[in-house]
């Protein structure tokens, strides 16, 4: 499979709108430090798309049919892009968590065929088993499992930590990629979101390579976080972008 990054960002985007601090300032400087709130693609062996949150206009990005669109939850920056997306010419079923449920796309749905699911729940797209799993969040909120073949992976945003029970099935799974919640930058402590660190060292136990990802403009500036975790993580640990792929 391939995981496509079409945002990175959290709520507000990189740059934020008039912002005026480093890592904004960064992002108006070099074009791959902006980030668009968080939505992702995974591309299954068969070529076939999973759209996982739609926190941004996927239309100009990823204009394929798709096998299914899931979300971690309805916090706005996962969903944003989903009012537009709801016209698409193709029925096209999403799978969420029912709490906190958009009430414009569950009275007007358009061509999106909502399906509430909850952790624990196992659905099977195109050649991919998905497993939702119990994040730790301020709504109800999904990460995934995606396993493809011997291959697995894990999508853990939002969340601030993980269960020990979640922790200890995904280090059986010995995941290849675990793409984690790092919002703030080290050393903040915020009661919804993981830091750099936090997120960091729990990938680490979990899986052979960890991505940050929904990161917020209150992070560090990308070059400097990019520079943060190669040092002290000897390369296991990178930072998402916009437009990165990763072949599992
Ligand atoms: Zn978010
Ligand atoms: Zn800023
Ligand atoms: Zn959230």
């Amino acid at each position: 499979m391939i995981v496509y990054f079409l945002g990175t960002g959290g709520s507000e985007g990189i740059p934020a709108h008039l912002c005026t601090c480093p890592t904004c300032e960064e992002a108006r400087k070099f074009g791959f430090a902006q980030r668009k709130p968080s939505t992702l693609a995974i591309i299954t062996k068969n070529n076939k798309a999973v759209l996982i949150d739609v926190g941004t206009d996927i239309r100009d990005l990823l204009h394929v049919p798709l096998e299914a669109i899931l979300l971690t939850h309805w916090h706005h920056d996962h969903i944003y892009g989903l009012y537009k997306l709801r016209w698409t010419a193709r029925k096209t079923k999403l799978y969420a968590p029912r709490e906190h449920a958009d009430q414009l796309i569950i009275t007007d749905p358009k061509n999106i065929e909502v399906h509430f699911i909850r952790a624990g729940d196992e659905l099977i797209l195109d050649s991919l088993r998905v497993t939702a799993l119990r994040l730790n969040h301020q709504i109800e909120t999904l990460g995934y499992l995606i396993e493809e073949d011997d291959k697995a992976i894990a999508l853990l945003y939002d969340t601030k930590n993980l269960s020990q029970k979640t922790l200890k099935m995904l280090k059986e799974k010995k995941l290849r990629l675990a793409i984690m919640d790092a919002t703030y930058a080290p050393g903040v402590n915020d009661p919804y979101h993981n830091n750099v660190d936090e997120s960091a060292q729990m990938g680490i136990k979990i899986a052979e390579r960890v991505l940050l990802s929904h990161i917020s403009h209150k992070n560090l500036p990308f070059l400097q976080l990019a520079e943060y975790v190669r040092q002290k993580y000897d390369g296991k640990v990178l930072v998402a972008y916009d437009g990165m792929i990763f072949y599992v």
